[in-house]
């Protein structure tokens, strides 16, 4: 197709054409026999992909920001404790966030490129009791993916809520909430989920329920208060018609196709192709000189990478990249903004795609003046996509 570009930044992503036809569909109503049926499978997909059988889904026409935001203001009433463990921008996003419901925050930190140690983790959570905390799967910010297994055991150990920040790992990244016992984790449409933006979506453990159901006071905002959403997602998931809000139509239709494709590759098959992927986008960088914002490999993301720029070449080399037909992102942590750039390798990536890209940071790096070898990028990702 003469003229069109490859999406790789973290989301919005590149779409199946099937999951962006069905959008183009007249928009049928909400309380439809089709629609209720369609709403009604995309919820029990959900289950499937989070591996969340005892899960409550959540999906509300919204951005990430406000599954973030639904996922605690539920949870937490004024004065409650909690702790944000950041990796970067999102983590401190919901340091912002918790602050704004009234809660008490207390943040960990770590070096750009690093996560806070399970050792801090521990010790801060033995000296403090919090009613929840907040880890950032995947922080988009830096590539840099956190142990939110071993996360869960802890917050388990000392008695907290674990609210998980998926939106740039889910259906990417292994995640089992059942047995994990992730009590909530939540995501956005746009990223490997596959669908345009405008869709939050939320599963909500059985502990979280009953937190929320235990509450003293009532929730203050009115769109993302459980009690509202409740009804509603257990009539669809009983195949009955209700209504609070309009839901996003036909997003809710296209989240029906393409939780059938994901589910149809199957959740193991996708985590491993993630991660040869991912790997084989690493070791290319690498081979090119470049180096990763993430300081280790076993903490490196998997659904996209940040590269900073090597000496010499700037944020123009993203207009050069485009130019050859791949649109990047810039980067996001404020002290390193400039310095480095994004690029999104999740959901219905395929191995053209990742060579493409390649070769289009190669042809930028290249009209940079950049000096090295043409084609080590491409013949290393070629090597690990073929081991
Ligand atoms: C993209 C993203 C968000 C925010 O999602 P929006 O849809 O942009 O509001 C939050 N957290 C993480 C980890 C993200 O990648």
């Amino acid at each position: 197709m003469k003229g069109r570009k490859l999406l790789m930044i973290p989301g919005p992503i590149e779409f199946e054409p099937s999951v962006l036809g069905v959008m183009s569909e007249p928009t049928d109503s909400h309380v439809s026999p089709e629609f209720i049926e369609c709403f009604g499978r995309a919820l029990d997909m959900l289950k499937e992909v989070f591996f969340a059988s005892k899960c409550q889904p959540f999906v509300v026409a919204g951005s990430g920001t406000l599954a973030m935001e639904m996922a605690v203001v539920n949870l937490i009433e004024p004065g409650d404790k909690a702790l944000v463990i950041s990796a970067g921008y999102f983590g401190n996003r919901y340091y912002d966030l918790l602050l704004r419901c009234g809660a008490e925050v207390k943040i960990l930190n770590a070096s750009i490129g690093d996560v806070p140690t399970l050792e801090l983790v521990e010790k801060t959570l033995r000296e403090n009791h919090f009613k929840l905390v907040t880890v950032t799967h995947v922080d988009t910010s830096t590539a840099v993916r956190t142990n939110v297994q071993e996360i869960a055991k802890l917050t388990h150990q000392y008695d907290s809520l674990i609210v998980v920040d998926g939106v740039a790992a889910a259906a990417g990244e292994p995640m089992f909430q059942d047995e994990w016992g992730v009590d909530v984790y939540l995501t956005a449409s746009q990223k490997a989920i596959g669908v345009p933006p405008g869709l939050a979506i939320l599963m909500v453990g059985p502990k979280a329920m009953e937190v929320f159901h235990s509450r003293k006071t009532v929730v203050r905002n009115y769109y993302p208060d459980f009690a509202n959403w409740l009804p509603i997602m257990k009539a669809y998931q009983a195949r009955q018609p209700s209504y609070f809000g309009t839901p996003p139509v036909n997003l809710i239709r296209a989240l029906e196709v393409s939780l059938g494709f994901i589910l149809a590759e199957g959740m193991e098959r996708r985590f491993a192709r993630h991660v040869r992927i991912g790997r084989a986008f690493r070791e290319a960088m690498k081979s090119l000189g470049l180096k990763l914002v993430v300081q280790r490999e076993d903490i490196a993301a998997n659904t996209l990478s940040a590269i900073y720029y090597p000496d010499g070449v700037d944020q123009n080399i993203l207009v050069e990249i485009s130019r050859q037909g791949v649109i990047l992102a810039g980067g996001l942590i404020p002290d390193i903004r400039n310095r480095y750039f994004r690029v999104g390798h999740m959901g219905s990536i395929n191995q053209g795609d990742l060579l493409a890209t390649i070769g289009a940071i190669e042809a930028g790096l290249k009209k940079s003046g950049y000096v090295f070898e043409i084609g080590a990028g491409l013949k290393a990702a070629q090597q690990a996509l073929l081991e």
